[in-house]
């Protein structure tokens, strides 16, 4: 390795690790609690994309490397009121998405839940982290940021939203990438449509088929920075939307017992890690952010 590539990664790994550290220290500030992230359970996000199963035996039981905890973080909130964790998540996504720059098979998460909140809420939360964290690396990395050709911006909040339905009808298809390259500042896209997402992201009770989600779109074309939103949690609902999913109840057997006895309502949000860094560094490749990137179809160690 060249001594100047090393520079540069040494300088987005620092980054990345104040990154981590003012995401800790706000959230503390604000009463979180960080829990340890889950690896193994018989129960995980099935994900709305064709993604390969990564199950393996445990004493003769089927278990699965976590996707994302959103099933573990509801289940956090019987004992718990504000939780957060550094969650590694494993998904053997498809090998179309090698070359995307924005996908690795193994990455970490920031994943956040809050009992009793509002989508507002975590949209607010979202915004105020984002600004510390920019805050925080652009005083103390100037070095780093110069090394890396990167001007980063402070956005105002609140950020730019615009409603699924919208997005699509002025952009198409591919209003992601467009919204993304076309801004300056992040934007929020929200209400997407039931039959997109997940059977746990909570269905406007006013709008039936409308979802209280939201994802947080990166400016300058980085893309997704995060998914989150209210959450389904009464079992008879829970229950009907993995139905409607296609999906079966008995491969979410212990998620659903819990629901049955308690979950409570939540919003909340999973903000990769390595995407943020690549954002924050101005990186053309996640690849770029890790030491250990894992690029789908290849042999990483
Ligand atoms: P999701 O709930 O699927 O939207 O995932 C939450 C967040 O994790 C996304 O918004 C990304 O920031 C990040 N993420 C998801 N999949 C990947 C991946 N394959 N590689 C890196 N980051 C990812
Ligand atoms: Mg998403």
């Amino acid at each position: 390795m060249k001594s100047e590539d090393i520079e540069k990664l040494k300088g987005v790994l620092k980054i990345q690790s104040d990154i981590r550290k003012t995401l800790g220290e706000e959230l503390r500030k604000k009463d979180f609690i960080e829990i340890s992230s889950v690896i193994l359970s018989p129960i995980t996000d099935p994900l709305n994309h064709p993604i390969a199963p990564t199950n393996i035996n445990c004493y003769g039981k089927k278990y699965s490397i976590t996707q994302s905890m959103i099933f573990h973080k509801q289940i956090a909130l019987r004992t718990l009121e504000k939780i957060f964790a550094f969650s590694p998540n494993v998904r053997l996504e498809s090998l179309e998405r090698k070359n995307t720059g924005r996908h690795l098979f193994e990455f970490t998460q920031l994943d956040l839940e809050i009992k009793d909140a509002k989508r507002e809420d975590v949209m607010k939360l979202c915004e105020e982290l984002f600004i510390s964290v920019i805050k925080s690396v652009k005083k103390n990395f100037k070095k780093e940021l110069r090394i890396l050709g990167r001007e980063l911006t402070l956005p105002k909040a609140p950020f730019k939203q615009i409603k699924y339905k919208d997005a699509y009808q002025k952009y198409g298809e591919e209003f992601e990438q467009i919204i993304s390259k076309t801004h300056k500042e992040p934007v929020w896209i929200v209400d997407f449509p039931l039959t997109n997402r997940e059977f746990y992201d909570g269905e406007d009770p006013k709008r039936p088929g409308v979802l209280r989600d939201m994802d947080l779109i990166y400016p300058e074309g980085y893309g997704e920075a995060l998914s989150g939103g209210e959450r389904e949690y009464k079992y008879d609902r829970i229950k009907q939307r993995i139905l409607k999913k296609g999906q079966k109840p008995s491969q979410f057997k212990e998620y659903l017992t819990l629901a049955k006895d308690d979950l409570p309502p939540s919003a909340g949000f999973g903000i990769g890690i390595e995407r943020l860094t690549r954002y924050i560094c101005g990186l053309k490749r996640i690849e770029e952010t890790t030491l250990f990137p894992k690029i789908p179809g290849k042999r990483c160690i």
